[in-house]
């Protein structure tokens, strides 16, 4: 399914037109660029003080609600260092590079990130086109132009008090997907007293000493909590779907290096006396337990009669995760996808939404767009992916260099980036602990680094067992 680039005059003129993107992660960010270089009137409309959506580390959390239903955005954790490397993390024309008494790791904490975003909107006169303390509480469609295009209006509120309306020709959403925690239904967790919180609402271990703890999912985050928390947690008891999968090497690995750390299979149920019961029969008396079962797309401020839905984790129908067909182009979404690479694939979305708006590109009649949504959903099925995983792309190199080059001409990936991401990925499913500074790189790799600036690389610290001397924001401590 290909879309066309226009060069007749039949698509609207976008130019002169007033865009709205809300939020300003990286998505929003990237976003507000490729608008600004289509020549389009932008406007960023931001909810939090600052740039930099998830890695703006905020030290709240949701206090009350440890679930995480209180609306605090960020997911990040004091100690949080990257899991990608930062050679092909920054935008395609403007590298993620090491700043003067930063951390030059290949694998950063995450201020390092924050950092670079807020290089990224000094670089690009960004922050002109941002409204900081601007929460979006409504995107609603407005009466149509003559020529029946949509517009939208967008109702906020400035710091907490002020509330507007305004009207635009168009709406880029982009407010994330890592905030809304998504939980598992376990009988017994409604009414079990003691602890339970999301990752969403973990930051740091202080609180867990001596504790016996229960985490459930072993992906990424459940596997690194894991690592952090039985430093000073009397036992950690890791909770699993299924012991098979992609992270099974690096589980085994650290099962076999600790003795505090156990695996058990999916909890049956919880106990009012403090038992998490798990499906085998076998009980731990638990203090906390911490879900690390993911998060759901949420857009409590969008109103399309019923044109978009969040369904299971799907949003759609959206064309190519970016367009939804009855409302395009003047609706649409970047950052919907997971397991991409960052920034990368959301300024492709970006300027392909950008060339859209700009009539420099056309889509295709909305009927073939939802065909092809629905085609692409069918052939998901067929392969069995669950529905919630609509828009998980895998790391699949391939179709998404193939994906920005189809829907806005963007190059693709040079091969040694590609090589470095795939030995990432692997190192990292062989051992979650020791990945970030116990790398090697190929001839192609260690060329393509040195052909593009990257040598030579950071120091790798002395000590693997370095998590204290990380922090977060520059110029923040680690609380406790
Ligand atoms: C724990 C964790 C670790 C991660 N580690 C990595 C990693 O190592 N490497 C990597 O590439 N990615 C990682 N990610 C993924 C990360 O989310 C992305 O890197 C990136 O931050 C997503 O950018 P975004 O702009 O789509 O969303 P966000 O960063 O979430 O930004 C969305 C923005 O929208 C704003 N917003 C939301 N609602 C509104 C509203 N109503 N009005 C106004 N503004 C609003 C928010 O305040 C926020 O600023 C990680 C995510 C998590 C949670």
């Amino acid at each position: 399914m290909e879309d066309k680039i226009s060069s007749s005059s039949s698509s609207p003129d976008w130019s002169s037109k007033k865009v709205c993107v809300v939020g300003a992660g990286l998505a929003g960010l990237a976003a507000a660029r490729e608008l600004r270089q289509e020549g389009l009137d932008v406007t960023v409309l931001e909810q939090s003080s600052g740039v930099g959506g998830q890695w703006l580390f905020d030290t709240a959390t949701d206090g009350g609600d440890p679930l995480g239903m209180a609306g605090v955005h960020s997911s990040i954790y004091a100690s949080l260092r990257l899991n990608s490397p930062r050679e092909i993390g920054g935008f395609s024309d403007f590298p993620f590079r090491p700043a003067a008494g930063g951390d030059a790791r290949r694998y950063p904490v995450h201020g390092e990130l924050l950092r670079y975003i807020r290089d990224v909107c000094d670089a690009f006169g960004l922050m002109d086109a941002v409204r900081l303390n601007t929460t979006v509480l409504r995107v609603a469609m407005a009466p149509p132009r003559r020529d029946g295009s949509l517009r939208w209006t967008v109702r906020s509120k400035h710091d907490g008090e002020v509330e507007m309306e305004e009207v635009f020709d168009a709406v880029v959403v982009a407010t994330g997907h890592y905030s809304q925690p998504r939980l598992p239904s376990i009988d017994g967790m409604d009414t079990w007293r003691r602890r339970q919180l999301h990752s969403h609402s973990y930051r740091v271990p202080d609180s867990i000493h001596g504790e016996v703890v229960v985490i459930v999912g072993c992906s990424v985050s459940g596997a690194e909590l894991a690592l952090e928390l039985r430093r000073v947690a009397k036992e950690v008891h890791l909770s699993a779907k299924s012991t098979g999968g992609v992270m099974a090497s690096a589980m085994s690995k650290m099962l076999a290096r600790y003795a505090n750390l156990h695996l058990h299979p999916q909890i049956e149920h919880l106990c009012d006396d403090g038992r998490a019961v798990f499906v085998d029969g076998s009980c731990v008396v638990a203090d906390t337990v911490i879900y690390c079962t993911g998060y759901s797309y949420s857009f409590p401020f969008l109103e399309t009669e019923g044109k978009v839905t969040v369904d299971d984790n799907r949003v759609g129908p959206l064309f190519e995760h970016v367009f939804p067909p009855a409302l395009a182009p003047s609706l649409s979404f970047v950052g919907i996808p997971a397991k991409v690479i960052l920034p990368r694939f959301f300024e492709a979305q970006a300027r392909w939404v950008a060339q859209v708006l700009s009539g420099r590109r056309t889509l295709p009649p909305p009927e073939e767009m939802l065909r092809a949504v629905e085609e692409y959903n069918r052939a998901k099925e067929a392969a069995g992916v669950p529905k919630r995983r609509t828009h998980d792309l895998l790391l699949d190199l391939e179709y998404c260099d193939e994906y920005g080059e189809r829907t806005c001409g963007f190059p693709r990936m040079e091969q040694w980036k590609k090589e470095l991401i795939l030995s990432s990925i692997s190192d990292m499913r062989d051992d979650i602990e020791t990945f970030r500074d116990d790398y090697h790189d190929s001839d192609l790799v260690s060329d393509g680094l040195r052909l593009n600036g990257w040598t030579p690389l950071a120091p790798r610290p002395q000590e693997k067992d370095d998590a204290d001397e990380e922090g977060g924001v520059p110029g923040e401590r680690r609380r406790g």
